[in-house]
C-alpha cells in the first residue's frame, strides 16, 4: 500500500484519511489547525450530511455524536409574493440526515485519525511545500477547501456554469426558539419564496449548546431578502433575520422571536461563485497533486451538497486508490475524476438547477408531493443522491412521465391546483377581514 500526504483536516481530508488508513496506507495529514484550534474556530457551515454519507462516516468510525438529533423528515413551505402559503410538502427522508458542528467533527476527527496511525503535521501548507511532499509521497491530495490553494487548480470552463454569485448567504446558529409555536421545527424546515429567498432551518448539534437550529438564508442578490450585507455580528444578523421573517415568512415569527445566537462566532455571511476546476494541478517542478472537495468542485450551498460531495469524492477516490497498482500519474487521476464526474455532475446540476427559477413542471411535482408523501420522499432523496432526480425533476417530458407512472393525471393536478387556489383565496379573505378600518392589512 502507498504513502499519501493529505492537505487539510476538513470533511474530505478526514474521510479520505480514515478510509485509506483502513486500507493499510501510510497517511500524513497536514492541518493548519490543531484539534484545539478547530474547537476555538469561528462558526463553520451547517454541513448537513444526508443518508448515505452519514452511514459512510459511521462505517469509518467518524460518527462520534450519538446524542445529536437525526433529521428524519423535511417540511417545505412554498410562498407567494403576497406572503400567502401556496402549499407545503411534508415527507420523510429515506435515511436520516445529520448536521454536527464541523468544529467538533474536525477536532475529534483529527485526534481519531492520529490515534489510528496517521502522522499529523500542523502548519499551513504552501505551494513550495507541495513540491517537497510530492517528491516524498506516492500521492499528494489537496483537500484544503475553497479558500486556500485553489489557485493551483485551473477552472474548467466546460463544467463551470456560473461566473457570478447567484445568492447572498447568511447563516446563524440559534437556540432558545419557541418550538411549541411551530412543532414542524422538530425536523428540517425549508421556507421558499421563489425568486426572492430560501431559508433552511436545520436541526443542528452545536459545539457549545448541543441541540440547536442552524439557519441558512439564501437571498437573491438585490431582492427583498438581501439585507445581510452590512451585518457585523451574530446578534445583528439575527435581528435582521427576524425582520426579514416578519416581512416574508410571518408564520415563523413566533418560533424565531425568543431565539438567541448560540455564540458570538456562529454566523457566516458572504457569496459563493460555483466553480468546477481541473482535478490535477501541475507544480513548478512538474510534479502533480490531486484536489478533492471544495478545492475542485464548489457549489452554492442552496442544495446542501458541499460536504456531501466532499464525502462522496473522498470515498470514490479512497476506493480507486486502494485498488490501483502502479504510479498515480496525472492521466490516471484525471481519468478517475472523469469517471467520478459521470455521477458527480448530478450534484452540480442539482445545485445549479435549484439556483435557477423553478419551472412549471417542477412546481407541478412539488404540488403533487404536497398531496402524495411517496412523491415528497422521492424528491427529498435527491439531497442524498442527486442523480436520483434526473431526468424527471429537470426535464418537462420526463416529469410528465414520472407523474403518470405514479398515477397522477391531469384531473388530479387540476384538483390540486383548485385546492391551492381556494386556499390562497381563503388567506386573502381572512387578511381582508382583519384589516383595520382605513388601515392596511395586517399579516
Ligand atoms: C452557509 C453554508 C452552509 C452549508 N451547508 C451545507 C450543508 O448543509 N450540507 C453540505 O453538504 N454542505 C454545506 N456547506 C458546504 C460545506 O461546508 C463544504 O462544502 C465542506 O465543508 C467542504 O469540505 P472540504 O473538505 O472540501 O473543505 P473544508 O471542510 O473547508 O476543510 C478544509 C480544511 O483544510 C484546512 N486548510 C485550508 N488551507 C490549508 C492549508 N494551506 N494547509 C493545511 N490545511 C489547510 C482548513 O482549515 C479546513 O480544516 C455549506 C456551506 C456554507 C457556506
Amino acid at each position: 500500500m502507498g504513502t499519501i500526504a493529505v492537505i487539510g483536516a476538513g470533511q474530505a481530508g478526514l474521510v479520505l484519511s480514515a478510509a485509506l488508513l483502513r486500507a493499510g496506507w501510510r497517511v500524513t495529514l497536514y492541518s493548519d489547525r490543531t484539534a484545539d484550534d478547530h474547537l476555538d474556530d469561528r462558526g463553520r457551515p451547517t454541513a448537513c450530511l444526508f443518508g448515505d454519507q452519514v452511514e459512510y462516516e459511521a462505517d469509518l468510525g467518524l460518527s462520534l455524536w450519538p446524542e445529536a438529533s437525526r433529521v428524519r423528515r423535511i417540511h417545505l413551505d412554498l410562498f407567494t409574493d403576497d406572503r400567502s402559503l401556496a402549499f407545503s410538502v411534508d415527507a420523510p427522508l429515506r435515511k436520516p440526515a445529520l448536521a454536527v458542528d464541523q468544529r467538533l467533527k474536525f477536532s475529534a476527527g483529527l485526534r481519531e485519525v492520529e490515534r489510528r496511525g496517521a502522522s499529523v503535521v500542523i502548519g499551513t501548507v504552501g505551494v513550495d511545500d507541495l513540491d517537497r511532499l510530492a517528491a516524498s509521497h506516492d500521492l499528494v491530495v489537496v483537500t484544503a477547501g475553497h479558500k486556500s490553494l485553489t489557485g493551483l487548480f485551473e477552472r474548467d470552463p466546460v463544467r463551470s456554469v456560473h461566473s457570478e454569485p447567484q445568492r447572498s448567504l447568511f447563516m446563524v446558529n440559534i437556540h432558545g426558539y419557541d418550538m411549541a409555536a411551530r412543532p414542524e421545527h422538530r425536523e428540517g424546515v425549508f421556507s421558499f419564496l421563489p425568486g426572492t429567498l430560501e431559508v433552511f432551518w436545520i436541526p443542528f448539534f452545536d459545539k457549545d449548546v448541543g441541540e440547536s437550529r442552524s439557519i441558512v438564508v439564501e437571498a437573491t442578490p438585490g431582492g427583498r431578502g438581501d439585507r445581510f450585507g452590512d451585518v457585523t455580528s451574530a446578534d445583528e444578523g439575527l435581528e435582521v433575520l427576524k425582520s426579514v421573517v416578519d416581512d416574508l415568512f410571518p408564520h415563523e415569527s413566533e418560533f424565531l422571536r425568543p431565539a438567541r445566537a448560540t455564540s458570538p462566532v456562529t454566523w457566516i455571511k458572504g457569496q459563493i461563485v460555483p466553480v468546477v476546476r481541473k482535478p490535477v494541478a501541475v507544480l513548478p517542478s512538474g510534479r502533480h497533486v490531486l484536489g478533492l472537495g471544495d478545492a475542485v468542485v464548489l457549489n452554492d450551498p442552496l442544495a446542501g451538497q458541499g460536504a456531501n460531495n466532499a464525502t462522496r469524492m473522498a470515498r470514490f477516490f479512497a476506493e480507486e486508490l486502494a485498488a490501483h497498482e502502479g504510479p498515480f500519474t496525472a492521466a490516471w487521476l484525471t481519468e478517475r475524476f472523469d469517471e467520478w464526474w459521470e455521477r458527480g455532475c448530478y450534484t452540480s446540476d442539482f445545485s445549479n438547477g435549484l439556483l435557477a427559477p423553478l419551472n412549471d413542471e417542477q412546481k407541478t411535482v412539488m404540488l403533487a408531493a404536497s398531496r402524495r408523501e411517496d412523491i415528497g420522499e422521492q424528491l427529498w432523496e435527491g439531497f442524498n443522491d442527486p442523480s436520483s432526480l434526473f431526468p424527471w425533476f429537470f426535464d418537462a417530458a420526463a416529469t410528465r412521465e414520472f407523474l403518470a407512472r405514479r398515477n397522477v393525471g391531469r384531473l388530479d393536478l387540476l384538483r390540486y391546483k383548485l385546492g391551492v387556489g381556494a386556499n390562497l383565496l381563503g388567506q386573502k379573505a381572512s387578511r381582508l377581514f382583519r384589516r383595520p378600518l382605513g388601515g392596511t392589512a395586517t399579516p
